[in-house]
C-alpha cells in the first residue's frame, strides 16, 4: 500500500496518532528531503529506511517505488511540510500507483492553505486554492479573472516575492479585503487582516520573513482604514 501521510507545517506536535503509527509500520518512507524528515522521525523515535522522492525525481525513481509496492511492501510518502501532493510532489506517484492497481491510503493532517483559511475570517463556504501563482507567463491573465471572483482566493507565496506580490495586488485590487497568514503554527505566527493597501503598508514596515499564505476576499472596503488587524501568537513551536 501507498500511504500519503500529512506531516506538520511547523509545529511538530501537529501530527496525528495515525500518521505516527503509519510511519512506524511502513517498510519505507519516501520523503521529499530525506535529511529534513529526520527531524520529525527523531522526535517520534521512528527508525525507517528513507528513499528520496522530490519534484525532480525521474521515471527511474518512480519505477523503483512502484517495484517496492508491487513486492507487497508498504511505502509512506511524506513531503517537507503539510500534505503531499498539495503544491508538493506526490501526484505523479499517486497516479502511477493507482494505475498499477496499488491501494492508495490518505492519512489526513495539516495543510497550510486550510489552516490559514480556517482562521482568516474570510468566507470559507467556497474558495479557490491556486497553489503558487505563475511568476510570468499567464500571471496577468489569471489576475484579471480575480476581479470578478466571488470566492475567497488562496495562494502560496515565497518570502522573496511577497513584497512584489503585495505591491501588485494593492495596485490591481485596491480596497479588496486581504488576509496574510505568516509562519503558521510557529513561534512568530501572524495573521494580518485588512485591505490590500493596508497589507502592503504593514509588511513594508518590517522585513517580512518566513512562509506565507495569501488570501484575497471578494469584498471591497472603502472605510477609514481602521479595520486592519494583526495578531501574533506564541505557539511554542519546536520548528
Ligand atoms: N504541502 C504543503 C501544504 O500542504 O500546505 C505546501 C508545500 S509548498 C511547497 C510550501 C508553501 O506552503 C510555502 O511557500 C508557503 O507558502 C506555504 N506554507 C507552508 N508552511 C507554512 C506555514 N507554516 N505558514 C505559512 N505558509 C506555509
Amino acid at each position: 500500500m501507498l500511504y500519503i501521510v500529512a506531516t506538520p507545517i511547523g509545529n511538530l506536535e501537529d501530527i496525528t496518532l495515525r500518521a505516527i503509527r503509519t510511519l512506524k509500520e511502513a517498510d519505507y518512507i519516501a520523503a521529499e528531503d530525506t535529511r529534513h524528515v529526520q527531524i520529525l522521525l527523531q522526535k517520534y523515535e521512528i527508525q525507517k529506511p528513507t528513499i528520496s522522492f522530490h519534484a525532480w525525481s525521474d521515471d527511474r525513481k518512480l519505477i523503483q517505488l512502484l517495484q517496492i509496492l508491487k513486492e507487497g511492501k508498504n511505502i509512506a510518502l511524506v513531503s517537507d511540510a503539510g500534505t503531499p501532493g498539495i503544491s508538493d510532489p506526490g501526484y505523479v506517484l499517486v497516479k502511477a500507483a493507482i494505475e498499477a492497481g496499488i491501494q492508495v491510503i490518505p492519512i489526513p493532517g495539516p495543510s497550510a492553505f486550510l489552516t490559514a483559511l480556517s482562521a482568516s475570517g474570510l468566507p470559507t463556504h467556497q474558495f479557490l486554492y491556486l497553489g503558487f501563482l505563475p511568476m510570468k507567463k499567464g500571471r496577468q491573465t489569471m489576475l484579471e479573472t480575480f476581479k470578478d471572483e466571488e470566492r475567497t482566493i488562496i495562494f502560496y507565496e515565497s518570502p522573496h516575492r511577497i513584497m512584489k506580490t503585495l505591491t501588485e495586488f494593492a495596485q490591481k485590487f485596491p480596497g479588496r479585503t486581504m488576509v496574510v497568514a505568516r509562519e503558521l503554527t510557529k513561534i512568530y505566527e501572524e495573521f494580518f487582516r485588512g485591505t490590500t493597501g493596508q497589507a502592503l503598508e504593514h509588511f513594508q514596515k518590517k522585513n517580512p520573513k518566513g512562509e506565507f499564505v495569501i488570501m484575497l476576499g471578494s469584498e471591497s472596503r472603502k472605510g477609514n482604514g481602521n479595520s486592519e488587524s494583526s495578531d501574533t501568537n506564541d505557539n511554542g513551536s519546536t520548528d
